[in-house]
Formats: C-alpha cells, sequence, structure tokens
C-alpha cells in the first residue's frame, strides 16, 4: 500500500510527504524538480525526478511500488504567470494531469486526491465562498486547475475512481520545526514578503489597494496554515480508503484577514517596525476570499492545529531566519573559496 505524491519536494507537496510519513505511510515522490528541493524529503521517501505527466515513468513507479493512491501536487501555481504564459499552464496543470489519470487508469490506482485552488471560483459572489458557487475563473491558472478538476470527474465516472479534490485558500506558514518551508525564489505571496521584510531582505512592503470596501480598505484572505493542509490531504486519504463518496472540499479556515492585518502580526511576531507603503490596487486581486468551511469539517476528520494568525507568521518567519542563515553561510563558504 504505497502513495504516490507528485510535486512532492515542493512546497504544499513536501509538508504533505512528511505528515503522510509520520503517520507511517509508504510514500514515493515524482518531482521535476524545477522549483521543488529534494532536500526537502525524508530520507525514507523515494524521490524518482521526472515529470508526473510522464506516462512511462509513472507506470513503472506505480508497478514498481505497488501503488494504490495517487496525491497530485505537480504543477505551476502563479496566477501572474499564468497571464503571460497561458499555454504553459494548460501544459503543466491540464495536459500533466491528464496524462497521469491515463497512466493512473491503465494502472488500476482508484483512489486520486488532487491539489485545486480557491482561484476557480473568480470572484466569489457570496463570502465564505461554499464549494457549489459558481466556477469562473480569471487566470489561466485557474482555468488550468478547473479543467483539471472536470477531466477527474469526468474520468472517475466512467472508471470508478474516488476522488478528493481539496480546494486550497492561502496557503502560509512553515513546519513548526523549521525542516521545511517555502523556499522558491521570488515568490510573490503576501506573508512571504512580510517576512522578508522583517528579515532585512527587502526595504518595504508595497499594500496593494487601500481603498476597497472592506473593514480597513484592504483585500481579505483565509490563510490556511501548510501543515493544517498537508493533515487533510492524510485526512483525505483515510477518508477514500474508508468508502467515502468523491468530494470536492475548500481548505481554509472560514476566516478572513485583511492585508494590513497580516502584515501588523508580522510586524507584532518579529518585533521589527519595516516599512509598509500604499500602493495602487494589484489588477487581478480579488477583493475578498474566504472559504466556507463547514463541508471538510463535517467531512473529513481534520481538526486544524494552527488555526491562528501570529502562529502562522511565526512559523514562517523562524523558517525564513533558517533560509537566510543558510544562504550566508553559503556565501561566506564561495568568499572563502
Ligand atoms: N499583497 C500585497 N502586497 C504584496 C503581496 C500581496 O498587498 O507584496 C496582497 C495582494 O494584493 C492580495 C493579498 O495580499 O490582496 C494576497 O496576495 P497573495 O499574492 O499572497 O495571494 P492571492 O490571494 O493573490 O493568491
Amino acid at each position: 500500500m504505497t502513495v504516490l505524491v507528485t510535486g512532492g519536494a515542493g512546497y504544499i507537496g513536501s509538508h504533505t510527504v512528511h505528515a503522510l510519513v509520520e503517520a507511517g505511510e509508504h510514500v514515493v515522490v515524482i518531482d521535476n524538480l524545477s522549483t521543488g528541493f529534494s532536500a526537502f524529503l525524508p530520507e525514507s521517501a523515494p524521490l524518482f525526478i521526472g515529470d508526473a505527466g510522464d506516462e512511462n515513468l509513472v507506470g513503472g513507479v506505480i508497478r514498481q511500488h505497488d501503488v494504490e493512491s495517487i496525491i497530485h501536487f505537480a504543477g505551476s501555481v502563479v496566477v501572474p504567470d499564468s497571464m503571460r504564459d497561458p499555454l504553459g499552464y494548460y501544459r503543466n496543470n491540464t495536459m500533466t494531469t491528464r496524462s497521469l489519470l491515463n497512466a493512473a487508469v491503465k494502472a488500476g490506482v482508484n483512489r486520486f486526491i488532487f491539489s485545486s485552488t480557491a482561484a476557480v471560483y473568480g470572484n466569489p459572489e457570496q463570502v465564505p465562498v461554499p464549494e457549489h458557487a459558481p466556477t469562473r475563473p480569471l487566470s489561466p491558472y485557474g482555468t488550468s486547475k478547473l479543467m483539471a478538476e472536470i477531466m477527474l470527474h469526468d474520468v472517475a465516472s466512467a472508471y470508478g475512481m474516488s476522488h478528493v479534490v481539496l480546494r486550497y485558500f492561502n496557503v502560509a506558514g512553515a513546519d513548526p520545526l523549521a525542516r521545511i518551508g517555502l523556499a522558491t525564489v521570488g515568490a510573490t505571496h503576501l506573508l512571504k514578503i512580510a517576512v522578508e521584510a522583517a528579515t532585512g531582505q527587502r526595504a518595504k512592503i508595497d499594500v496593494f489597494g487601500t481603498d476597497y470596501p472592506t473593514r480597513d480598505g484592504s483585500c481579505i484572505r483565509d490563510f490556511i496554515h501548510v501543515s493544517d493542509l498537508a493533515q487533510a490531504h492524510r485526512a483525505a486519504l483515510s477518508y477514500l480508503r474508508d468508502g467515502g463518496d468523491s468530494v470536492t472540499l475548500n481548505c481554509g479556515y472560514g476566516r478572513g484577514y485583511s492585508v494590513l492585518e497580516t502584515i501588523e502580526a508580522v510586524r507584532r511576531v518579529s518585533g521589527r517596525n519595516f516599512a509598509v507603503q500604499y500602493a495602487p490596487r494589484r489588477p487581478g486581486d480579488i477583493m475578498m476570499m474566504v472559504a466556507d468551511t463547514s463541508r471538510i469539517r463535517a467531512t473529513l476528520d481534520w481538526t486544524p492545529q494552527y488555526d491562528d494568525l501570529e502562529t502562522i507568521a511565526r512559523h514562517a518567519l523562524a523558517w525564513e531566519e533558517k533560509l537566510l542563515q543558510e544562504r550566508r553561510g553559503e556565501g561566506r563558504q564561495a568568499a572563502s573559496a
């Protein structure tokens, strides 16, 4: 009984691999290391370097390791990049999922957990957003994920594949033990930028839009700690193994924090009063995105452990400080070589 995790060396994937291994699962990983890091994997999880859409590779790994379930993270995740390179996103997200599903069907794997996103909702009419809300993505990223969801649904009906689609809201934070975290260079996510400012790697942080009709004028987001999200994947796997019906679930806490509140939380936990500059709205931003979490709470055996913005900020900061120390150490070594 082995679980194949595609994209398992990435940010959310690696936290999930650790959660699965800690729960006693046998895990194998396929990752092309385009944004992931092999050092993020526990020793007991073998890594196959390659694409999740390489059907020969995937078929071989499934047979060799007796894979019974797939958790599919591999893909591209940056909304503005998807605007510039839509075909790249349809290749990496939609076509890769198609090939992976084809390999899974051929090999008889009938449990599948898919990483999707709140971006499939576009601008929600109703907040908190329930899973049955209309899906009108505003970016090729959101559309590429929605297309994969639809494909998975059709494949599941045709071949009896049970599946869980997890729609992530704003994923943030890092492993509480600071073993792993977000290490992608040039990340654009709010909390990452804020902890970079708090650690002196940026002179300031821009707040994109302070004239929204919200409580303080900035956008509102539902942040979920990456370790809680990892546990949601573990719980989804148990749910499917127990015979649960295929389902789509929002992954958030159901509570919104504004951009300004989030920055304040990072200032508080770091004790550093970095500069904050008010800037124009960022094109394509959604004003308010908060999950209706009633379905995930009713469906999965899942109790969040880190549902607290300061805890998320503290873990993100601890990881950023560790990354910075490592980079400085590498810099010193290079200078003395
Ligand atoms: N944001 C900001 N300054 C930054 C990065 C992000 O004001 O340097 C805002 C962004 O405009 C949005 C919110 O923070 O309103 C969350 O953005 P992020 O890119 O983290 O995630 P998104 O919700 O867009 O996927």
